[in-house]
């Protein structure tokens, strides 16, 4: 599966090998990737930023450590209760505010590179004070009226800035920088590729693992021990839903022993060392399947294909949710149809845009999201098929590969 495209698998050896880096040499992947850190957070960033703040009538956007800020500036700052802030005016230049002891990790990172002045605040100083004067200094001294913050800011943040810009309306970062995250580049796609071959490789390990007689907890952990050592930087999550456990889409692992004849739902993700989620959910029976559980499996088979078919630009995100769901209800299982079908991910492994009735927004080249239709049966078993999927000029490009077809691991 890895090794069928060369490029590919020359990719995976680039991570392999800035994991290593991130490993022995002391600091974190993303800085140590500068070929394609640079692709990645492309400098006209912040200026596409900057036109897309003042189109929402916002003087700035303040931003805090998260995926917003590492979108912007290629920064993965620490999310500390000393204020680390990309303070980014309508127009005019930016400013990274740091705690001093960072300035050496900010500087080092891409945002270093991107001409962006970064500011270490002694800790005495205030800090919120200091970035609403860079603010109004970019500003021309002009009247600051409303700012967009992060989505992901601290309240306890929020509330000082507010303190510092008195009067100044707040306003959630992410109305303006979904915009922009929505839209992949193609060294985004591709870096989204990278994690979903490294997850999908993962998959096909648990493939031949046994499982009978072991707690789902034992399993997991295994998982995520698969996970890193297939060149992530970090393990988002590992759900092992086993029997009736598979009925919770989002079960604890936890100390159920695994039988013959149980369905198990496996739904496990990373981050790559470039900071970028993978997603994948599949359901395999031990054994033997258990009792009608085939027949709901093909159900939930031909709902997840209907709902990729129907991923092209301007289709809407409640007519990719449809597709699985008319399948589904169609068959009788629609009340065991309990989510949404589908998220976006990128830098974060939930984002816009949201697969789910209501959402009447168009699909466009470049949107990367979930399609994960799940049928679950309370006190009996349940099953997801998840894969990533990217929208392109004329249809669809499915990131997961690993097979789809009711799998029976051998015991
Ligand atoms: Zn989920
Ligand atoms: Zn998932
Ligand atoms: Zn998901």
């Amino acid at each position: 599966m890895l090794g069928d495209d060369p490029s590919r698998t020359l990719r995976l050896r680039t991570l392999a090998t800035a994991l290593a880096a991130a490993m022995f040499g002391g600091s974190r992947g993303a800085d140590t990737l500068p070929g394609m850190t640079a692709e990645l957070f492309p400098p006209d960033r912040l200026a596409r930023a900057q036109v897309a703040t003042a189109a929402a009538g916002l003087d700035a956007l303040l931003v805090t450590p998260g995926a917003d800020l590492r979108y912007l500036t290629g920064y993965d700052a620490l999310p500390l209760e000393r204020l680390t802030c990309l303070v980014l005016p309508a127009s005019g230049p930016a400013t990274l505010v740091v705690p001093t002891l960072e300035r050496p990790r900010a500087v080092e990172s891409p945002a270093g590179r991107l001409g962006i002045e970064v500011i270490g605040w002694g800790e005495t100083e205030d800090p919120f004070a200091l970035s609403a004067g860079r603010l109004r200094d970019a500003l021309g001294g002009g009247t600051v009226a409303a700012v967009g913050v992060a989505d992901r800011m601290w309240a306890a943040h929020a509330l000082r800035f507010a303190d510092s810009l008195p009067g100044v309306r707040q306003r959630a970062a992410g109305t303006v920088l979904r915009e922009l995250r929505m839209r992949k580049t193609p060294a985004e796609i591709q870096a989204l590729r990278d994690a979903a071959a490294i997850i999908d490789a993962v998959h096909e390990q648990i493939q031949t693992w046994s499982m009978v007689g072991r707690r789902e907890d034992e399993v997991g952990r295994d998982i995520a021990d698969a996970i890193l050592s297939g060149g992530n930087s970090a393990v988002n999550f590992v759900i092992v839903g086993s029997g009736p456990n598979g009925a919770s889409p989002h079960h604890d692992t936890g100390p159920r022993v695994i039988e013959a004849g149980d369905a198990i739902v496996f739904d496990i993700g990373g981050t790559t060392p470039e900071g970028y989620c993978s997603d994948i959910t599949r359901t395999y029976v031990v054994g033997h399947a258990p009792e009608g559980f085939a027949q709901m499996y093909a159900v939930l088979q031909a709902a997840q294909d209907a709902s990729c078919a129907a991923v092209e630009p301007g289709v809407s995100c409640e007519d990719v949710d449809r597709a699985a769901r008319d399948v589904i209800t169609d068959a009788g299982f629609g009340e065991y149809f309990i989510h949404r079908t589908g998220h976006g991910i990128g830098l974060e492994e939930h984002e816009e845009p949201y697969i789910v009735a209501g959402n009447a927004e168009a699909v466009e080249p470049g949107f990367a999201f979930s399609i994960e239709p799940g049928i679950y049966l309370p006190g009996r078993y349940g099953a997801r098929i998840e894969d990533i999927v990217v929208c392109t000029e004329d249809g669809v490009e499915r990131l997961n590969h690993v097979d789809r077809g009711l799998v029976t691991l051998a015991g």
